[in-house]
């Protein structure tokens, strides 16, 4: 069923092949979470990992890209970052064989790797995004009433956006791709965030993007929030809601800052869950 190796691995659904691909690793630092006991907050250390996935479903007729990774944008901040390399000139027919991109929300770690100095890289794809995520973010005034600290990452969303803008098709709500392929509204992380819901017949999968971040605390403690929440009280609401439909029906799973790109499932333990790979 599972091919497992460091960079990749692969969930078939019917005929849906899910491969989660690893874009090399970041390091969080523990005080970007919050509500966290003492002894929660150490389990994240300045050696901790986390992942960067993203993911390629494969259809009989499509090929769906779920986020891209970060490109180069953030290179010099996370050097592990950007392994994918979406923009070599080797891989031109791989990028052009791509139908669809879905965006999960548009933080740089996930749009990065959409574009390259101000060219989309996945030209013949249409992209879909929550109609709330993308006029949040390219909102003229989010750059100019920005403070200091925020304008750097607000001006980075607002250029690899740019590019994007013909491809796109923005949806208000939950949408049905086809071929099995859903996209829920799971707000709080960001404005528009949305994640992925995959069926065929009775197999479900979910991909949670930033649904949850941190697997070493929010697994045990979805009530943990994380800096960049734009909304962290509706974050925690979405993170429960998930995860009590993911372990009530046993639904494999994949997020993107896990440290691993292997799919699992979630079981019940005192106030949170416990993770267990599939
Ligand atoms: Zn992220």
């Amino acid at each position: 069923m599972r091919d497992f190796n460091e960079t990749s691995s692969t969930l078939t659904l019917g005929d849906l092949t899910i491969t989660s691909l690893s874009d090399g690793e970041l390091h969080i630092p523990a005080d970007y979470f919050s509500n966290t006991q003492p002894h929660e907050s150490e389990k994240v250390t300045p050696s901790t990992r986390f992942g960067a996935n993203s993911w390629l479903i494969e259809t009989k007729n499509r090929k769906i890209l779920v986020d891209a990774g970060s490109g180069n944008c953030l290179k010099e901040r996370f050097p592990d970052t950007g392994r994918l390399n979406w923009q070599e000139p080797g891989l031109e027919l791989k990028r052009s064989s791509i139908t669809d991109v879905v965006i999960t929300h548009m933080h740089a770690d996930h749009i990065g790797g959409l574009s390259a100095n101000g060219t989309s890289l996945f030209a013949n794809a249409e992209i879909h995004i929550q109609a709330q995520e993308w006029a949040f973010w390219t909102d003229p005034k989010l750059l100019a009433s920005a403070d200091n600290g925020q304008k750097p990452m607000i001006g980075l969303i607002q250029a690899l956006a740019e590019p994007l803008k013909k491809q796109l098709t923005q949806h208000p709500g939950d949408v049905d791709l086809g071929s099995g392929i859903g996209l829920l509204l799971a707000q709080g992380h960001t404005p528009g965030h949305q994640v992925v819901h995959l069926t065929c017949g009775h197999e479900e999968c979910f991909l949670l993007a930033d649904a949850m971040v941190s697997d070493k605390l929010q697994f045990s403690n979805p009530d943990i929030t994380y800096a960049l929440d734009s909304d962290p009280a509706d974050a925690v609401r979405t993170r429960r809601a998930l995860f009590d439909r993911i372990a009530s029906e046993r639904i494999a799973f994949s997020a993107t800052h896990m440290n691993t790109t292997a799919f699992a499932m979630l079981t019940r333990q005192e106030n949170g869950y416990a993770f267990e790979p599939c």
